[in-house]
């Protein structure tokens, strides 16, 4: 089994969502939880290819394209990882987004979600479809983003600060998960 991991944004090129206060950027989180999440795939026997690109549809030549490359790694699973953010510092909690429920995408993303909400404790915000989502529609095989957590909110933001191995252990358990579901 193979998943393309595609840590959201590009650090140094696009932050993503920022918070100020704690000083920290979305994309340079998930790309330290992909690098982690990349490990413990790997030492569960799945073939791993990560990559973090703001290059959604062409627009950015310099950087490879997102989907394309993910179409061209055979890959059995996408799997976005990102962090949300609201202007209500309020607003928390981990979700999951698929192009569509009722599929693969939807199993994946319900395991992954159920091994995160039991592994930090956030607020269950459930699964939700994104069909406007390019990394969701563009992509060939069943394909998830991942909201770990909102990095606009204080309690959340310490977690995607200090419980990033934590983390990468929950999405790695659910997508192993997922597999042996399809088996
Ligand atoms: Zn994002």
């Amino acid at each position: 089994m193979k998943v393309f991991l595609n840590p959201g944004h590009h650090p140094g090129v696009d932050p993503g969502a920022v918070n100020n206060e704690y000083g920290v950027q979305e994309a340079s989180i998930v790309r330290d939880i992909g690098v982690l999440v990349a490990r413990y795939l790997t030492y569960a026997g799945v073939e791993v290819e990560t990559l973090q690109s703001d290059n959604l549809v062409g627009e950015s030549p310099m950087y490879p394209e997102v989907c394309a490359s993910a179409n061209e790694s055979g890959a059995d699973l996408f799997v976005s990882i990102h962090c949300n953010s609201a202007g209500s510092a309020m607003a928390n909690g981990t979700e999951t987004l698929v192009f569509g429920l009722g599929g693969k995408a939807e199993r994946a993303a319900r395991a992954i979600q159920n091994q995160l909400v039991t592994s930090i404790d956030t607020t269950d915000r459930g699964i939700k479809e994104r069909p406007d989502l390019i990394v969701l529609r563009h992509t060939e095989m069943p394909a998830v983003l991942v909201e770990i957590a909102f990095i606009s909110n204080d309690s959340d933001v310490e977690l995607l600060i200090h419980e990033q191995d934590t983390i990468a252990r929950a999405i790695a358990r659910g997508v192993t998960d997922y597999f042996c579901g399809e088996e």
